[in-house]
C-alpha cells in the first residue's frame, strides 16, 4: 500500500517537473554560451622547434642510415626503378620529430624547418616521396633538353 502511494507521488512529481525542465531547456537555448571562443590565430613555433624536415635527394647517397636509426620506423627506403637507387621516404604521420635522421645523415641531406605539421596551419604533409622527386627531375631534364638550341 505504502509502495503504491510512493509510486503515485513520484508520478505526480515527474509530471510537475516536466514543464519546469522544458522551461529551463528553452531558456538555455537562447542564453549566451558560458564558454569563451578563442580567436583563431597562428601560433609561431619557438626557435629550434623541430618541424617538417625534407630530404634533399640530390645530396642523398642512399646509405639508409636515417632509416636504420629512425626510432619510429617512419622512414622507408624506396627504390627508383630506373636507377635502382634507394632513397628515404618519410611518413610524417608516424614521425615523432626527434631529428635522429638529421643528426646521423653523413652528407647533411636533411633540410630542417620550423614548419608545423599540425592541421591548423597547413594541410598535413603525409609523405615526402622520392618517386615524385625523381619524376619532376626527369621532367625538368627533358624540358631543358628540348629548350636548348640545336646545333
Ligand atoms: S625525426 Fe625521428 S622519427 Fe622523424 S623521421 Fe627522423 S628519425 Fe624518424
Ligand atoms: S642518411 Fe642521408 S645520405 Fe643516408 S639515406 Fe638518409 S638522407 Fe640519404
Amino acid at each position: 500500500m505504502e509502495e503504491t502511494r510512493k509510486r503515485e507521488a513520484a508520478k505526480v512529481n515527474n509530471a510537475l517537473s516536466l514543464p519546469k525542465l522544458l522551461g529551463k531547456t528553452l531558456k538555455n537555448l537562447f542564453k549566451k554560451p558560458s564558454t569563451v571562443m578563442v580567436p583563431p590565430r597562428e601560433i609561431k613555433p619557438a626557435e629550434g622547434y623541430r618541424g617538417i624536415h625534407r630530404v634533399n635527394y640530390d645530396k642523398c647517397i642512399s646509405c639508409s642510415l636515417c632509416a636504420i636509426e629512425c626510432p619510429a620506423l617512419a622512414i622507408k627506403m624506396v627504390t627508383i626503378p630506373e636507377t635502382k637507387k634507394r632513397y628515404p621516404e618519410i611518413d610524417y604521420g608516424k614521425c615523432i620529430f626527434c631529428y635522429r635522421c638529421v643528426e646521423v645523415c653523413p652528407v647533411n641531406a636533411y633540410e630542417v624547418s620550423i614548419e608545423k605539421p599540425a592541421p591548423e596551419t597547413k594541410p598535413v604533409i603525409i609523405k615526402e616521396t622520392p618517386l615524385e622527386w625523381y619524376k619532376s627531375k626527369k621532367t625538368q631534364q627533358t624540358s631543358s633538353t628540348q629548350q636548348s638550341p640545336q646545333k
